[in-house]
């Protein structure tokens, strides 16, 4: 798995570990953590420490590629690497899985979509994308990788199987991250405002990790798959209306701020999942309040352990 070490890669491994799989990891620590990997640890195979963007190699059935900084704030900090890593990372994968003959599940993500002028977002659905604009170094990384990875599929036959993963949230996302509900979690715990951006009426919808790692065992699972596949909570969510389920459910006395709306920060997004069910019969089962609870409890316990 590369970016094994990261939230949803943490996740992941530890499904996998449970299944009897050998799993190994292929990971720079960019974004990931080895705290995430510490319950793991005696049962994890190799551990490789690297960029996935140079060279690697392994007799593997099956790889799970999801090493890439994820969150606008990490991927922003260092736009080329970032590039880099999703284009020539996803090169890196598919030339592995070239030599090994192992089949490969693809994170791609929402974001191939932009700011959609359709609603929901279906697979078919091409996207409305800058091409030059802060977030266009993971965006138009991302659409890069899934042709790499559909050029390999064409050209070498490679089993490779494109998700595209919507927001996703849940214990063990990093209190830095910069997304929305680790922030508002983290900042309603410590009593601070919570920063909404804009008037916070624009809308996300919000899948539990749990879920998540469903989609992915079942993306690699299915015999026949033909993506890319949306895998996403279809429940929307205004970001203020969260803010407030948040307040609500941490008992928190924090307040809301106002800060301004990042550039190129789509409006609305909320997956087309009618294809996942079709293809995998997967959908999210985690109800938000439920998934909110567990990630506040979690990082009550990590605050208790390390603070802030
Ligand atoms: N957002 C917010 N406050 C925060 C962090 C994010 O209002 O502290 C907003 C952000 O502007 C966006 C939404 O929440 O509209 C989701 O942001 P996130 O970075 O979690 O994910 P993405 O934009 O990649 O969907």
């Amino acid at each position: 798995m590369t970016g094994g070490a990261g939230f949803i890669g943490s996740h992941l491994v530890r499904r996998l570990l449970a299944e009897g799989h050998s799993v190994d990891i292929l990971d720079n620590f960019q974004t990931g953590s080895r705290e995430n990997l510490s319950h793991d640890v005696g049962k994890i195979g190799r551990l490789i420490e690297q960029n996935v963007a140079d060279p690697f190699s392994g007799a593997y059935d099956g790889i799970f590629h999801l090493a890439c900084p994820a969150s606008p704030i990490h991927y922003q900090t260092t736009p080329l690497e970032t590039f880099r890593t999703a284009v020539w990372g996803t090169w890196q994968v598919m030339e592995a899985c070239r030599l090994s003959g192992a089949r490969v599940v693809i994170a791609s993500t929402s974001e191939v979509y932009g700011n959609p002028l359709i609603h929901p977002q279906t697979e078919e659905y091409f996207g409305n994308v800058n091409p030059v604009g802060l977030r266009s170094c993971y965006d138009e990384g991302k659409r890069g990788g899934e042709t790499v990875a559909m050029d390999y599929r064409r050209v070498h036959g490679v089993d490779a199987r494109i998700v595209r993963i919507f927001n996703t949230y849940g214990p063990r996302m990093l209190f830095n991250d910069g997304r929305v509900v680790s922030n508002f979690c983290h900042q309603a715990l410590l009593g601070n405002p919570l920063t909404v951006y804009g008037e916070g009426t624009q809308t996300r919808s919000f899948c539990f990790v749990s879920d998540m790692v469903d989609g992915l065992v079942l993306a690699m699972e299915k015999d026949d798959f033909d993506g890319p596949v949306n895998l996403g909570n279809p429940v929307e969510y205004r970001v203020i209306d969260l803010a407030r389920m948040v307040l609500s459910l941490s008992s928190s006395p924090s307040s809301i701020v106002f800060k301004p709306l990042p550039s190129d920060d789509p409006s609305r997004r909320k997956p087309d999942i009618t294809k996942a069910r079709a293809i995998l019969g997967w959908e999210p089962r985690i109800p938000v309040e439920e998934g909110l609870l567990r990630t506040i409890k979690e990082f009550q316990d990590r605050l208790g352990r390390h603070g802030n």
